[in-house]
């Protein structure tokens, strides 16, 4: 590419950036891209070519699944070599969980894939697209000695940078809907655009990019309330071809001492299932025996997510599991960071 300017591939997927309100429904829905473009005329502006290609059908977030998350890293693998940067634009209800599925997906990814949205349509005039779209095009044009700067999978939204893996999010309502409790930003946008260069992710350079397209859905998330009963974890537990749970306990990783409840982790970690613990604190870590109502699930075998959030949590599951990882290598690995997503 030497000296000429980044080339950044622009992905629409769909989401409320650009969306439109239905004249007799009220209801948004999505419209088709080209239109994005013709309502922001800054974007040639800026000091990056950027090319487009759109999902045939752009979706609400909510309907995402992981064949489009693949469809998404199709697009990226066709295009690598030929692009610099890539930003996809994607709604925020579940952009942190594709963002998290595309770290894993994209082994030894070394260029920027930069996902944003808003919380309002492009064309309402308080609009958080603009700032949103034109800001994630920069962070994934950023270069240095005519390499891009950002290398792994980010999240910018309302200001800031986020590691993909690490976000979550939080709010419906204001424009800084999203968190990133357990990591630093890599990024804030002010006067300046500040790159936080210690928290970003170095890639051996020498490793090519390897795509994994096989993401294992035989798998229950079982968030602990106080009252949950015996019925019905053995319900989700007993469902045909369960791979892996994501247990979400609460605090440092804590659960109920009771002997049923002991007993039917025990008995799936015996038919080779995996058991994952998270928090459901947004912020902190799972810390296995620091509590007595925690250490018997580390005498079973359970596998501590440490401070993963539940999102990446999810998507590491269905990676790993998809990677046909044997049984006795599974907990070892899963509780390494595989790309920046635990400390
Ligand atoms: N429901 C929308 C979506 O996730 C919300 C958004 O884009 O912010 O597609």
């Amino acid at each position: 590419m030497g000296q000429s300017k980044p080339n950044i591939l622009l992905i629409y997927t769909g989401g409320t950036i650009g969306m439109i309100k239905d004249a007799e429904t009220g209801a948004l829905r999505a419209f088709d891209f080209d239109n994005l473009l013709v309502k922001i005329p800054e974007l040639k502006l800026l000091d990056c070519d950027i090319e487009t290609i759109s999902f045939s059908q752009p979706i609400d977030s909510s309907n995402m699944n992981p064949d489009y998350w693949i469809q998404i890293v199709e697009i990226i693998e066709t295009n690598y070599q030929s692009f610099d940067g890539f930003v996809v634009l994607h709604g925020s209800d579940t952009m942190s969980y594709t963002a998290s599925a595309l770290s894993f997906m994209l082994e030894d990814l070394s260029k920027p894939v930069i996902f944003t949205g808003s919380q309002l349509p492009i064309g309402d005039l308080r609009t958080d697209a603009k700032e949103n779209l034109i800001t994630s095009i920069q962070v994934a044009s950023l270069q240095k000695n005519n390499k891009p700067v950002i290398r792994e999978v980010g999240l910018y939204f309302e200001y800031k940078l986020y590691r993909a893996n690490r976000t979550t999010k939080i709010n419906a309502e204001h424009f800084e809907a999203f968190s990133s409790p357990n990591y630093i930003d890599l990024a804030e946008s002010g006067v300046h655009l500040k790159v936080n260069e210690e928290s970003l992710r170095k890639p051996n350079l020498r490793r090519k990019l390897r795509v994994h397209k096989e993401m294992d859905d035989n798998i229950v998330l079982i968030k602990l309330f106080p009252g949950i009963n015996e019925n019905t974890i053995e319900c989700m537990l007993n469902r045909s071809g369960l791979k892996g749970v994501i247990l979400e306990t609460y605090g440092a990783g804590n659960c109920t001492t009771e002997k049923w409840f002991i007993d039917v982790l025990k008995k799936a970690i015996k038919k080779g299932i995996h058991i994952i613990n998270v928090t459901q604190c947004s912020g902190g870590s799972v810390i296995m025996g620091q509590y007595e109502t925690s250490s018997h699930l580390k005498k079973i075998g359970v596998i501590s997510g440490k401070d993963i959030t539940t999102e990446a949590a999810i998507c590491k599951l269905m990676y790993m599991l998809g990677l046909k990882i044997e049984d006795e290598k599974f907990k070892k690995i899963y509780e390494t960071p595989l790309r920046g997503e635990m400390s």
